[in-house]
């Protein structure tokens, strides 16, 4: 599809924050917007599998959580085990006060993604590809966007959705830092001499993402509608049962396994999962499901950046940063997508009423723009203190479930068994895992 020479707001990047910023605006009946992405077409292989209460009920104000629930599994609880011991749990059903959706939903982010382009196709607005933006200059009006293919765009408004190695970020020379080590985890320099540990220090830990099919015996701690937790002397597994695949003729459930790297591997085999899974449940061999076939995997490092501000004035124009491209964080508890999709939307109506704004014939242009950077200032505001809670709470649950000295397993296990039998704190972490908590500061009707 051939690019329009002008727009009001340029999207870059087509994931779900891409996606969901595009969704809100055109629901909002702005259609002169253009969002593109580098890829061909096809989705990336799917890393999120959590959509949490707080998220179902902002994709609600857009018109896609029907259709969102209908494809998922509604997880009722996640729970924290050591081997077969319940330590501490998450009741996603106590949440019904809140919210209409007290679950949290198992689905892939590729069906996420699909779903969001749909409503975008239904709303009359497409996705551009491949397009790869490269460079942007300010220019009389707004900015000039240029691609790999020597196209450009121009745009009052450019949104940059395009993942933690965000380039439009980069482009508006804004820093991405960990907030407390100040320093830019893509920035680390690797040495061929780095030792293990000092290559998790410089770019985070390593995990294991693989989606396998089990089969023999299936224990009820190995729950269809739970998200577990598994905690073992072999550090943790997280076991997390996901829709079948739309093109299986079987439809066999997949389980999402997410663990350490095997010591000295870069491979993830069949082998390597069964010993983790083992490990984890702490089972008779013919109580152990067996992991029978790996439908992929792939190899991960955690980071924690975010970046120092979520907008950026140049000239005429504004950037706006959403996503990933704001903040990236440890998978734990499910949160980075989550919290990515939630700023689209937010950021989408922020851009709404700015349109609006720009539109009306009252308005002088200095007051428009001053009305744009006060509303993406609040943005920012609202965003960052968000990501920066996010990065604390998913370090400190990487840090706690990584933990290897067996005095160290046996003290946290102590605790969060100690914590875990009261109800107020379950009833708070299970808030905080939905989200809903933060619903103050995300202005996103939640019901009463
Ligand atoms: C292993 C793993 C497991 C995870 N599990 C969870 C989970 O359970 N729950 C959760 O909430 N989050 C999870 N996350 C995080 C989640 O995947 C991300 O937060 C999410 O994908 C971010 O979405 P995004 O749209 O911001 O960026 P992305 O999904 O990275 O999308 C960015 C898009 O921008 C495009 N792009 C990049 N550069 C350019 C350019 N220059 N020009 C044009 N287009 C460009 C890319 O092609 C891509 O399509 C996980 C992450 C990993 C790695």
């Amino acid at each position: 599809m051939a690019l329009p020479a002008s727009t009001n707001i340029l999207i870059v990047g087509c994931g779900p924050a891409g996606l969901a910023c595009a969704v809100t605006l055109a629901a909002k009946g702005h259609k002169d917007i253009t969002i593109v992405d580098a890829r061909p077409g096809g989705r990336t292989l799917s890393r999120a599998i959590v959509i949490h209460a707080q998220t179902i009920e902002a994709l609600d104000t857009v018109g896609v959580a029907e259709k969102i629930n209908a494809r998922g599994v509604k997880a009722k609880r996640m729970v924290v085990r050591w081997q077969q011991t319940r330590l501490i749990k998450a009741n996603f059903a106590t949440l019904s006060e809140r919210t209409r959706f007290p679950w949290a939903l198992l689905i892939s982010q590729s069906d996420t993604e699909d779903i969001l382009e749909e409503r975008l196709n239904e709303l009359g607005v497409h996705v551009h590809r491949p397009y790869k933006a490269t460079e942007m200059e300010s220019v009389q009006g707004g900015l000039l966007v240029k691609f790999e293919s020597g196209e450009t765009i121009k745009a009052r408004y450019v949104v940059g959705a395009d993942g933690n190695r965000s380039t439009i970020r980069a482009l508006a020379g804004i820093p991405f830092r960990d907030p407390k080590s100040g320093k830019n985890p893509h920035a680390e320099v690797v040495k061929p001499t780095d030792t293990v540990k000092k290559l998790e220090k410089k770019l985070g830990k390593e995990l294991v993402v693989a989606d396998v099919h089990l089969s023999g015996h299936i224990p009820p701690t190995v729950n269809p509608t739970d998200l577990g937790v598994f905690l073992s002397p072999l550090q943790f597994l997280l076991l997390v049962p996901l829709p079948p695949a739309k093109d299986d003729p079987e439809q066999r459930p997949i389980y999402r396994m997410s663990c350490p790297v095997e010591p000295g591997s870069k491979e993830v085999t069949l082998t390597y999962l069964q010993k983790v899974l083992n490990s984890a449940l702490g089972l008779p061999d013919e109580k152990t499901p067996i992991v029978d076939t790996l439908r992929w995997a792939s190899l991960f490092r955690v980071k924690s950046a975010v970046a120092d501000r979520f907008h950026q004035r140049m000239g005429d124009g504004m950037v706006a940063l959403c996503g990933d491209a704001g903040h990236v964080h440890s998978p734990a508890g499910g949160q980075g997508m989550n919290l990515g999709i939630r700023d689209a939307i937010q950021l989408g109506r922020n851009l709404s009423d700015i349109l609006k704004r720009d539109n009306d014939p009252n308005t002088t242009p200095s007051a428009s723009k001053a009305y744009a950077d006060k509303k993406l200032e609040q943005y920012t505001a609202e965003r960052r203190k968000l990501a920066v809670g996010v990065i604390k709470i998913t370090k400190f649950m990487t840090w706690a479930t990584g933990l290897e000295a067996p005095p160290a397993q046996r003290a946290r296990n102590a605790f969060y068994w100690t914590i875990g039998r009261g109800s107020v704190v379950s009833k708070k972490f299970t808030l905080r895992l939905s989200g809903l908590q933060a619903a103050e500061h995300e202005n996103v009707p939640v019901v009463a």
